[in-house]
């Protein structure tokens, strides 16, 4: 057990977790909404330093991150835990595991580095289970990484306090963050989180120089209506602007879920088309087949700038960051 960063001490052997909104009030003994972190007689311990469930170099479009290093790879690493709580969840194995009964390998910063040199990986990717709630290990691993010039990314729910996010910031170089859907009572009675917070992150994430890019899985008759689609959309226009990749997924029946169907392609066609209408420069989908879907294209003139296929890079014709056609900057990381 490590002790955890983040955390007040209270009254009574109590502490308050201030990692993440949640703010966990958690009397001697007990163990935090996430199910990671626990008081003992008055000090916050995190129960998953140094300890994995998975480990694997992905490409980096599975994160999915498209205009981030295109074509390298990353090594993610994954743990147990979540804060969140969605009955849709495409990881529950990992992300709802009692901490305790779970198999867990043990790992050490120095090693998180070393695999990633020796798999020619270009960054850190702390993904498959929720990332924030295991800050203390990927925030000593990530200073490490960027010592040996390895980026790193976080594939998150957003649901981070914004004093850890600034401390991390300098390590962290890109985040995929999920937006379950624009409405607060979906975050409240699906995913036991809130989006206000979520979209602060984003914000926060941007102001601080961290590549972000926003996933947001597309789920029959539960959020995806167009009116919210189109708020969402609107938002982003607004506060971050039109270069910010949008990534849209297909939902598949998982976890407590299993009672409704596939996103069908129609849908996440109509959104992909009604976020380019409205101004959204770079739009992907996600676990569907849809050619446009997957490419980048110039804002300008349309030309292809990337080619994928499904979770890997084909073709990059960018030049000098710039479409190779008419110029246009394109907005991406190359390396
Ligand atoms: S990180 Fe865990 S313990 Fe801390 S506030 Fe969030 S849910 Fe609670």
């Amino acid at each position: 057990m490590k002790e955890a960063m983040y955390y007040d001490k209270l009254e009574n052997l109590k502490v308050r977790c201030k990692l993440c909104p949640h703010n966990c009030r958690l009397g001697s003994g007990k163990t935090g909404i996430c199910g990671v972190r626990r008081n003992v007689d008055g000090i916050l311990y995190s129960l998953i330093y140094g300890e994995t469930s998975s480990t694997h170099p992905d490409p980096i479009e599975k994160k999915p991150l498209y205009h981030f290093i295109p074509g390298s790879r990353a090594m993610s690493f994954g743990t147990v835990g979540c804060n969140f709580k969605c009955d849709f969840c495409q990881n529950s194995s990992i992300s709802q595991a009692d901490v305790e009964r779970s198999s867990l390998m043990e790992i050490t910063p120095k090693e998180t580095v070393r695999m990633a040199k020796r798999a020619g990986c270009a960054s850190i990717a702390w993904t498959y289970n929720e990332p924030t709630i295991w800050y203390e290990f990927t925030y000593d691993s990530s200073k490490l990484a960027h010592e040996a010039g390895i980026k790193n990314i976080y594939v998150t729910n957003g649901f981070i306090n914004p004093e850890p996010l600034k401390n991390i910031s300098p390590y962290l170089d890109a985040m995929n963050i999920d937006i379950k859907s624009f409405s607060e009572d979906f975050y409240h009675k699906i995913a036991g989180g809130r989006l206000n917070e979520v979209l602060d992150t984003c914000k926060l994430a941007r102001d601080l120089n961290i590549h972000i890019e926003l996933t947001y899985l597309v789920i029959p008759k539960l959020n995806d209506e167009a009116g919210e689609i189109e708020q969402y959309l609107h938002w982003v226009l607004r506060e971050l602007g039109p270069d910010i990749p949008l990534h849209f997924s297909a939902f598949h029946p998982d976890f407590k879920m299993t009672d409704r169907e596939r996103t069908p392609t129609s849908t996440l066609v109509n959104i992909y088309e009604q976020a380019k209408e409205m101004g959204l420069h770079y739009v992907f989908l996600g676990n569907v087949l849809a050619d446009r879907g997957a490419n980048t294209y110039c804002p300008s003139c349309d030309k292809c700038v990337i080619k994928r296929s499904y979770m890997g890079l084909r073709k990059n014709r960018i030049k000098d960051g710039k479409c190779p056609k008419c110029k246009t900057a394109i907005k991406i990381i190359q390396s």
